[in-house]
């Protein structure tokens, strides 16, 4: 039997301009076709058409993530391609953009054009390179900015470095406008942050490790404010973590500078207090913060002063991470946990459900310059199907990364991505039920949600 409709009945559709419950949402050749209450009629009885009726499932856009490490080329025991947009159609992204600091760097047209067309060839999750500001990212002189965008690059940056001198962010800025590129900075002013290893805090001199303390991040923040100011140019900030740097970002909105920001799941959930039993697995680049941060990231994403939520997703292999603190290296994974960790954020009502959608789809989507992800009738079917009410627990072994390293293991989500669809074909399922079959609709819970997100909103 060929199917060539899928219907998604009574779902709650949610993207970053509506939030409808009980609607069908139909998929035809790729797109979608029809939105609304009952809107499948005739296709639920059709031979042609699949249903798929998971009672409380919420359907949202394919979230797009502008933060992964890939370690393609060059570290591929790490991650790859294959392994690493596996892993993000798992987590319910239909787009995700690459950092370049792989081995070689990715500061060429020819690194570019690989990544691309090898990706293309997947045919999974779509991905969307950032190509170095600078040479090897070595903060020096700027790579060929036109020749990376021509081939696929969707913004610069030298991430896990930071562009320090001040005359070569400017001239990166000035350069990157030409080409309506954003510079993505890595927020760090390595000259407070030598030998860190974690939060500059009383955490880090009970435990006596050398810190990274805020303001290494915030005074690259505020001077690139205002070297954006003065350039004009597209400014984003990576993984903000501390509140002094959410204040400046606020301020530089507040007075319409083309400047944006993302978080990540583990800023937004963890505290220094981690680290407490010298735990590689949070060791992470911009650190884990305190309570204070994480309040002030949380009201940042919530008003939108924090635009996206980003995964950083970083691999390691155990010999990077089980080892000395000393000698382990930053990064956890993300792509598989994004959804299932955050979405307490919303059940507690700390996020509205439209803005986190908006955070992990169609602001991220503006940053870089891709479609606006969309539930509307005629956009491309890019789709994630969520059950908010699974609890799984987090099972690394489980993962489709390579990465096993996350201070999550074993700790509970709050909902599941069941479903992941690039232009109308699915690239993940997990919806219990045999392929091509309707999954079986579950009994409607009796008792009342508990949180404000589950309840029509
Ligand atoms: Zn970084």
């Amino acid at each position: 039997m060929t199917v060539d409709a899928l219907v998604f009945r009574r779902v709650r559709a949610v993207d970053s301009a509506s939030d409808a419950a009980d609607v069908d949402v139909v998929v035809e050749r790729g797109r979608i076709s029809r939105v609304g209450r009952d809107a499948a009629g005739d296709l639920l009885r059709a031979e042609r058409a699949r249903v798929i009726d998971v009672a409380g499932a919420w359907l949202l856009p394919g979230l797009v993530d502008l933060h992964v490490h890939l370690r393609e080329p060059g570290e591929e025991y790490k991650e790859d391609l294959a392994s690493g947009l596996s892993a993000a159609a798992a987590g319910g992204f239909s787009d995700v953009c690459c950092m370049p600091n792989t081995k070689p760097v990715n500061d060429t047209r020819a690194v570019t054009e690989m990544l691309v067309s090898k990706a293309a060839g997947l045919g999974g999750t779509r991905l969307h390179p950032i190509g170095a500001i600078t040479v090897g990212q070595k903060g020096e002189a700027l790579t060929e900015m036109a020749d990376l965008r021509e081939a696929g690059a969707v913004a610069v940056s030298d991430d896990g470095r930071c562009v320090t001198s001040s005359a070569v962010m400017r001239r990166a800025l000035e350069y990157a406008r030409t080409f309506d590129l954003p510079v993505v900075q890595h927020a760090e002013d390595h000259a407070l942050t030598h030998g860190a290893q974690m939060h500059e805090g009383a955490v880090s001199s009970r435990l006596g490790l050398r810190g990274w303390p805020r303001v290494a991040e915030d005074v690259i923040v505020a001077r690139d404010v205002l070297l954006a100011e003065a350039t004009g140019a597209r400014y984003h900030v990576a993984h903000v973590s501390t509140f002094g740097a959410v204040r400046i970002l606020r301020e530089a909105k507040a007075r319409g500078l083309p400047v944006t920001a993302e978080a990540t799941p583990h800023h937004l959930l963890l505290t220094d207090a981690a680290m407490l039993g010298y735990d590689t697995g949070c060791k992470v680049n911009p650190p884990l913060r305190e309570d204070a941060d994480v309040a002030a990231l949380r009201a940042a994403l919530a008003d939108g002063t924090i635009d996206c939520i980003a995964t950083d997703h970083a691999t390691h292999s155990s010999l990077e991470k089980d080892c000395e603190l000393a000698a382990a290296s930053p990064g956890m994974v993300g792509l598989e946990l994004c959804v299932a960790m955050l979405l307490g954020l919303v059940h507690d009502g700390v996020v509205p459900l439209g803005r986190f959608v908006d955070a992990l789809t169609a602001a991220p989507a503006r940053v870089v310059g891709l479609a606006t992800p969309s539930l509307r009738a005629g956009a491309r079917a890019d789709l994630a199907l969520v059950d908010p009410a699974a609890a799984p627990i987090i099972d690394p072994t489980r993962f489709r990364s390579k990465g096993r390293n996350t201070p999550f293991a074993g700790k509970k989500g709050r909902g599941r991505v069941l479903a992941t669809l690039v232009g109308g074909r699915f690239v993940h399922e997990d919806l219990g039920g045999a392929p091509g079959k309707a999954a079986p609709r579950r009994a409607r819970r009796s008792s009342p949600p508990r949180c404000p997100a589950t309840r029509r909103c």
